[in-house]
């Protein structure tokens, strides 16, 4: 029988419930389809810096890159915030991908016609619906790029690079044209061209690569002008592709018009099959512990592992219909029940999935 070995990072606050629920519905979706998983609870955040003294031990970094696919719950809490930079828990996020050289993060925002209630967004635009993948640069731009502090005529400074190479941006748009292909053939990618050097190479790189596929409709949009045409007309959105910031702004955004950030699955991939799976979530130290979190962001993340790293899309179709269908139940946990409605626990709301999976 095919084994997938899972590293398994549960992290901090919420991380071990959700990690549960993942585990749970693979080992569940596993037996069904005739594959089997090994599990293998690494650590890395807070937890690390309790036990050991620092947010990433070698040994995790070696068994990720060991693995078939890492599953992540979420890492960082109020206890580790005041210690320095490289201290803190989310050194151990960086640290993960850049050692396994994850550059691209996919985050699918869908709204689900159950969770229409939901939506922030008024009636005539939730009823049109929304279905897209952020596919969001995850090693390069500002967040790497050179930073610091100095004095200047008006005295402290300080600043962060922006800058992008010609492969960086090309392997990034190879993957957000494929997985637009794959899907409704359509492609925007948001930048900030009129102003800045950096996003005018990234269109000039996109119009390249959009002419190796004409198949999919191409055309790029300002990152001002996505904020919000994605609250005006979210329907109007397929595949997005942008940079490392624009992405981690812009899929917040999205996250939000689906109802809850508990619902929302992320892959990160690099050259390799083995990719990173996480909920977009964090470690929501305010229910951490009360078995409130929603395991739905967790379960379809293993879902996106199932399709994406372990060539297994039926079994993934699977945990996606059957999450479905347990929500148009009318199962909720608290973050997406209406006041007054019953809320189910995280392993409830496990245990429902799992019922509708056998
Ligand atoms: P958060 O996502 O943890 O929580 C925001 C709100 O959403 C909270 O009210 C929380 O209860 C709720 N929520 C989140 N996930 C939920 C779920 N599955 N079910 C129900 N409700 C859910 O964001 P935050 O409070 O800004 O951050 C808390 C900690 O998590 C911080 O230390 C932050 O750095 C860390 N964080 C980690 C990651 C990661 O590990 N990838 C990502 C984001 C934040």
């Amino acid at each position: 029988m095919k084994t997938y070995n899972i590293a398994v990072i549960e992290g901090d606050g919420i991380g071990p419930e959700i990690t549960a629920a993942g585990m749970q519905v693979l080992e569940a979706v596993g037996q069904k389809y005739g594959f089997g998983f090994t599990f293998n609870k690494v650590l890395a955040g807070g937890r690390a810096i309790d036990e050991l003294g620092y947010p990433l031990p070698e040994e995790t970094v070696h068994a990720c890159l060991e693995s078939d696919s890492v599953l992540l719950g979420a890492v960082g809490g109020p206890k580790w915030d005041s210690l320095p930079g490289h201290l803190r828990p989310e050194k151990a996020l960086l640290g993960v991908r850049k050692a396994l050289e994850l550059y691209a993060n996919l985050r699918p925002a869908r709204l689900l016609p159950e969770l229409k209630a939901a939506c922030p967004l008024r009636a005539d635009i939730a009823d049109k619906g929304f279905d897209m993948v952020i596919v969001r640069e995850l090693t390069g731009g500002m967040y790497f790029g050179e930073s610091g502090r100095r004095f200047g005529s008006g005295g402290e400074e300080a600043f962060d690079t922006e800058c992008y190479s010609v492969m960086e941006i090309e392997r990034i748009g190879v993957i957000a044209f494929e997985l637009a292909r794959s899907r409704r053939k359509n492609l925007i990618s948001i930048d900030k061209a009129n102003v800045l050097e950096s996003s005018r190479l990234w269109r000039e790189v996109m119009h390249r690569l959009a002419e190796r596929y004409p198949d999919v409709q191409y055309s790029d949009m300002l990152v001002d002008n996505a904020a919000m045409q994605l609250i005006k007309n979210p329907a109007q959105f397929d595949v997005v592709v942008t940079s490392n910031m624009f992405g981690d702004i812009l899929s917040d955004e999205a996250s939000q018009i689906t109802g809850s950030i508990g619902l929302l699955p992320s892959a990160s991939l690099g050259e390799t099959k083995r990719g990173l799976y996480e909920p977009i979530h964090g470690s929501a130290p305010d229910i951490a512990g009360q078995n409130k979190a929603n395991p739905i962001a967790t379960v379809l993340s293993c879902a996106m592992m199932l399709r994406l790293s372990l060539g297994q899309p039926e079994a993934a179709q699977d945990i996606e219909d059957a999450v479905s269908r347990v929500l148009a139940k009318g199962m909720r946990t608290a973050d997406i029940a209406a006041p007054g409605e019953k809320a189910l626990s995280c392993t409830e709301m496990t245990q429902a999935i799992l019922a509708e999976l056998a």
